[in-house]
C-alpha cells in the first residue's frame, strides 16, 4: 500500500446502552412523523451522562412536507434545537442518534456542529453520506471528524420506512395491495 494512502479512521468505540435508548426515542419521533405523512425519520441530540443514561438536549423529526422546507430534515431540526437549548452552536460534548443514514447536508451539519458521536440505524443507499455514497463525516481534510456507528436498531427503522412507502403506494393505487 502506498505511503500516501489515507490512514483508516480510528475504530469507533462500541455503542453504549444509552445510544440504543436514544435510538428508540428517535424511532418514536420517526413514527410520529410518518403518522403525519412525512417520511418517517427521527433524530435525537443527547448528552451521555453514563454509559447507561443519557439526557435529551434536542429532538427532531422530518418536516419537509409540512414546512415546505427542503432543509427540514430530522437531524437539522434536532441540532438546531440542541444548539438553542445549549446557547452554543458547538455541540462537542453531545451525540446524535438518527434513524436513517444522514444525507450530505445533514452529515455536513454534524461536522459543523462538532458532535462527538454519530449513531444511525438503517443505511440509505440512495442518499447516505456516511458510508453509502461517501464518508463525509470521516474526511481527514475536514477539521472535525466523526466515525459513525451504524446499524443500531436498523431493522426497526427499515421496517418503519417500508411500511410507510407501502401504505403510500396503496393510497395512490388502492387496488394493488402487494407491490
Ligand atoms: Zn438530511
Amino acid at each position: 500500500m502506498p505511503e500516501s494512502f489515507p490512514p483508516a479512521a480510528d475504530p469507533p468505540a462500541p455503542p453504549d446502552p444509552a445510544d440504543f435508548d436514544m435510538m428508540r426515542r428517535a424511532l418514536q419521533l420517526a413514527r410520529a412523523a410518518g403518522d403525519m405523512g412525512e417520511v418517517p425519520i427521527g433524530a435525537v441530540v443527547y448528552r451521555a451522562l453514563t454509559p447507561d443514561h443519557a439526557q435529551i438536549v434536542g429532538e427532531g423529526a422530518n418536516r419537509r412536507e409540512i414546512d415546505n422546507d427542503p432543509l427540514a430534515h430530522a437531524e437539522i431540526l434536532a441540532i438546531r434545537a440542541a444548539a438553542q437549548a445549549q446557547g452554543d452552536w458547538r455541540l462537542s460534548d453531545l451525540r446524535i442518534a438518527v434513524t436513517l443514514e444522514p444525507c450530505p447536508m445533514c452529515a455536513g451539519a454534524i461536522v459543523n456542529s462538532r458532535l462527538s458521536r454519530l449513531v444511525f440505524a438503517a443505511f440509505d443507499p440512495k442518499a447516505g453520506a456516511c458510508g453509502s455514497l461517501m464518508r463525509l463525516t470521516e474526511d481527514p481534510r475536514l477539521n472535525h471528524r466523526v466515525t459513525p456507528l451504524s446499524g443500531i436498531l436498523a431493522e426497526e427503522s427499515s421496517q418503519l420506512l417500508r411500511d410507510f412507502f407501502r401504505s403510500l403506494r396503496q393510497e395512490k393505487n388502492p387496488r394493488s395491495k402487494d407491490d
